[in-house]
């Protein structure tokens, strides 16, 4: 973190708040004994305030650590802390294993490139194919590198006449092996790396891009696509509805090891505030599927997405017209989209593959059972997606591709849209809603949540403390459970 976060706003009074807030909420850290943010005792001068935005971000990483989303659900008496860092319960390290790991660091770390097989690696180290074939040998040694993934990163550990003495590779996130070659025989070790799981709060504004500022606070690509592609696309347009100053507080899991982050998971929990307006989701996952929800527990995904393709020009409406092909008066029973052909064609709602194969005229044809009497085809596709008859699939999935197979006069994908066997125009019929979270779901759901959402609020009310507060009971409790060492 060696770039500074530019200061909330040239305000005064905001950087006392602030500042009068880092101090609060470092007071709270300290107490808990995870404090690892360092404030100046006293006023600060002006030299000081030019650091004041990067001890603010510093502030939102530490004092933000929350307890762990699945951890707080477990009962009544999960702990209600501000400030919680959680281990995740491994062995640590032995002397014996730090002795042998100081003692050899003539270590040669090669990174896996695309392309690159371990014959090659071998072969550019000047290592003899024997001694890798005797290494391959291992069981555990031959499953991990015969796949290797560009970045897998292996250490050579040569002797002076360029011999191998061990090689090292990670098998897991926690457990690093080293295989030591003496003569015909290969012994392998087994070193245990601690890592820690942290739940943070990563809370910011979107400045001049949203994907910037978010890479910059720690938020991983994948995490920024979620927001923007997933979570919020049904009530936010990042391209017109966003502004500077609009802010994002979101929940991770992190994965740290030796002080360097190596992964963060999904989204848990998210605010994002566009022109004053908070939009929120969480992230439920119920019969092993992850979905996110509002706060009271409604999917945020809308059950049918209106148009199956992108980039496409309605060419045919719903309704009586003249048919292209035959030239008589017929129900047109679907809309036609036009696009050029191998155009992706998507699953409009989550769905069993009711039928996939060659219907008359349809040509290659798609029909998809969404339950409740809803039914959606796709007609005339170049080809199929990589989707089978019986299976479920997930809203957005390719099922296709457009085409102008059976009878049709060009490239364009014919839609129908059915409820209990009847047509109706996809256009303009109410979506039906989908199911919102109830009974015990709702209940271990507002559990989950709860405790997150009171995270996200403490975090903004440090940072942004200058804004108008909400009038909203859940904050005030919030604030009270902090148990009254506030800014004293
Ligand atoms: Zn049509």
């Amino acid at each position: 973190m060696t770039t500074p976060v530019p200061p909330p706003s040239g305000d005064a009074h905001h950087q006392q708040v602030l500042h009068d807030n880092l101090q609060a909420a470092a007071r709270n850290t300290a107490q808990e004994q995870a404090s690892r943010l360092r404030l100046y005792p006293g006023r600060w001068t002006r030299r000081d305030w030019a650091h004041a935005s990067l001890f603010a971000t510093l502030g939102v990483l530490v004092v933000a650590l929350v307890p762990g989303f699945s951890q707080a659900m477990q009962g009544e008496d999960a702990p209600q802390h501000d400030v919680v860092t959680m281990s995740l319960a491994l062995p640590p390290l032995t002397a014996a294993q730090r002795t042998a790991q100081r003692a050899h660091d003539n270590w040669q770390l090669v990174t896996v490139e695309r392309g690159q097989t371990l014959g090659s690696i071998f072969s550019e180290m000047d290592v003899p194919a024997s001694t890798m074939h005797r290494i391959l040998e291992q069981p555990d040694a031959k499953a991990k590198l015969t796949r290797m993934r560009p970045g897998t990163e292996l250490g050579f550990d040569l002797a002076q006449d360029g011999s191998l003495k061990k090689l090292r590779y990670d098998r897991s996130d926690t457990e690093r092996v080293e295989l030591t070659v003496s003569g015909d025989a290969i012994t392998e070790q087994v070193i245990e790396r601690p890592v820690e799981i942290r739940n943070v709060v990563i809370s910011g504004k979107v400045g001049r891009s949203l994907f910037h500022s978010a890479r910059q606070l720690g938020l991983s690509g994948a995490n920024i696509n979620t927001l923007t592609d997933e979570v919020f696309k049904y009530d936010i347009d990042f391209n017109t509805d966003v502004t500077q100053n609009d802010r994002f507080s979101v929940v991770v899991e992190q994965t740290w090891r030796e002080g360097e982050l190596i992964r963060s998971g999904p989204v848990q929990a998210a605010v994002f505030t566009a022109k004053g307006k908070p939009f929120s989701a969480f992230r439920y996952e119920q019969d092993g599927k992850a979905e996110y929800y509002n706060a009271d527990g409604r999917p945020l995904k809308k059950s049918f997405i209106r148009m199956p393709i992108q980039y496409a020009r309605l060419s045919s409406r719903f309704g009586n017209r003249r048919h292209p092909v035959l030239g008589t008066s017929r129900m047109h029973k679907g809309v036609d989209y036009a696009a050029p052909t191998g155009t992706p064609i998507m699953a409009a709602g989550d769905a069993r593959v009711q039928f996939r194969g060659v219907q008359g005229g349809y040509g290659n044809t798609v029909v998809l059972d969404h339950g409740r009497g809803h039914t959606t085809l796709y007609a005339h596709m170049s080809r199929f997606g990589n989707v089978r008859q019986g299976q479920r699939i997930a809203q957005g999935t390719i099922i296709g591709y457009v085409g102008t197979t059976g009878m049709s006069t060009g490239p364009h994908l014919h839609y129908e849209f059915r409820v209990n066997g009847v047509h109706r125009n996809p256009l303009q019929h109410t979506m039906p809603e989908p199911d919102p979270l109830s009974g015990r779901a709702l209940a271990q759901f507002r559990q989950q949540t709860g405790p997150a959402l009171a995270r996200i609020r403490e975090v903004e009310d440090v940072i942004y403390a200058d804004l108008p507060a909400r009038p909203d009971p859940d904050r005030q409790v919030a604030s009270a459970s902090r148990g009254g060492n506030g800014r004293g």
